[in-house]
């Protein structure tokens, strides 16, 4: 077992595996696992979506801030682009017009656009659907399996390491560090970052800390063959503007989401056939493209506190316990900054600047905040 460890963070998602590949330039660490490899629950059944006009003004400006992250990594971080740009149209059924307008009026450089046009970026949406839609031409898709490598690539490369199959079992403050057990083995170190992701509350139980209500939510994703001679992979991502579902190409097929947030337990999530079944449905509404079979669907876990806000920081009554849960639907465009901000936090510096600059408020994300 390593010793003199500075810190230990738990959890090899993206939370966990970017906050550690900023730590482990100047701490000593390791960052513990309980599956065989990392990125097994929400990290590897995201979207995979960068959208800066989503989600509290704390994420939009985490968003924001990691954008030059994403568009110029540092070197030898990755060997093919992290993003690649793919706009997005939110469209607008009559009866969700309030939705239409209030995100109108929350973001910034979304273009009000004529259904025609709509059309130009994805063809197979039906006339009849919508009057109008919104057209956001800064997003992105990312390569999160990418992202991830690098960020795990970056910890081994500064002597930290991650250890799979090491579940944390139980946690206790003695002599002013904290002891970890696991079957891989026992920890110590003075400093624990709890990025377990939909099971962040659950580590705070077992370590005897306050939980932070944090709220798993299910959402399931289908993968639709494309129809016989159309290509759509240049097509835009699309959705309705009250978040009843959303498709965007994938790999040469369509990804179809019934955007569902159903509250659950932490658990190894997987696709509600009924909840599909009916997002699809709704995607047939709006969109020509009849889905006939799938290849195949998942489901993950998108974790939230109830002001929707991440968690980021040290818990105020108990020593050395810092927080890093709650990103939600946001948790890998939200990355390299919020990564960078928690490695900072962990080490009592200051925000950095480029974050600062973007106007996050860490009242808006500190642990035990008034909800
Ligand atoms: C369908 C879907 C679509 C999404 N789309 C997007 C999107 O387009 N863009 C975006 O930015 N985000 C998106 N998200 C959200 C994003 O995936 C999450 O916010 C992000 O992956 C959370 O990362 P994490 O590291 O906190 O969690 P996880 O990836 O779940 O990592 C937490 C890790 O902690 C480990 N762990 C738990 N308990 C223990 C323990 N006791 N001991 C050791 N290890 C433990 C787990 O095994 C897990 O690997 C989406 C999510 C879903 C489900």
């Amino acid at each position: 077992m390593p010793t003199d460890l500075d810190l230990i963070v738990i959890g090899a998602g993206i939370a966990g595996a970017s906050a550690a590949a900023r730590l482990a330039e100047n701490r000593k660490l390791v960052v513990l696992e309980m599956e065989e490899r990392p990125g097994y629950h929400s990290t590897g059944r995201s979207a995979a979506t960068y959208e800066p006009n989503y989600g509290p003004p704390s994420i939009r400006a985490l968003t924001r801030a990691g954008r030059s992250f994403f568009e110029a990594p540092p070197d030898g971080f990755a060997s093919a682009p992290l993003i690649s740009p793919r706009p997005t149209i939110f469209v607008v059924p009559d009866h969700q017009e309030e939705q239409g307008a209030a995100l109108m009026k929350s973001s910034t450089d979304l273009e009000e656009i004529s259904v025609a046009e709509a059309r130009r970026h994805f063809p197979a949406l039906k006339e009849s659907y919508a009057r109008h839609a919104m057209l956001d031409a800064s997003t992105a898709d990312i390569d999160v399996d990418l992202l991830h490598q690098g960020f795990l690539r970056r910890i081994k490369a500064l002597g930290g390491e991650v250890v799979c199959r090491a579940p944390v079992d139980s946690l206790a403050r003695q002599d002013g560090a904290w002891q970890v057990t696991t079957p891989a083995g026992k920890f110590s170190a003075p400093i624990i970052v709890n990025a377990a992701g939909a099971w962040g509350d659950e580590i705070a139980r077992r370590a005897g800390v306050r939980p932070q209500g944090l709220q798993p939510k299910r959402r399931s994703m289908a993968v639709v063959p494309a129809p016989e001679g159309m290509n759509f992979m240049g097509w835009s991502f699309v959705g309705d503007v009250g978040e009843t579902w959303y498709a965007k190409p994938s790999g040469g097929r369509l990804l179809v989401s019934p955007a569902e947030a159903e509250p659950v337990e932490p658990h190894d999530a997987f696709a509600d056939d009924l909840t599909l079944a009916e997002g699809i449905a709704r995607f047939e509404e709006a969109i020509d493209i009849p889905v006939t079979r799938l290849d195949g669907s998942w489901g993950g876990l998108r974790s939230f506190v109830p002001d929707g806000n991440p968690v980021c920081g040290y818990d105020a009554e108990a020593e050395g316990f810092f927080w890093l849960i709650g990103q939600g639907g946001y948790g890998i465009q939200t990355s390299p900054a919020l990564g960078d901000l928690a490695a900072s936090l962990v080490r009592q510096e200051a925000v950095p600047a480029y974050i600062e600059r973007e106007g996050l408020e860490l009242s808006d994300i500190a642990p035990g905040r008034p909800i």
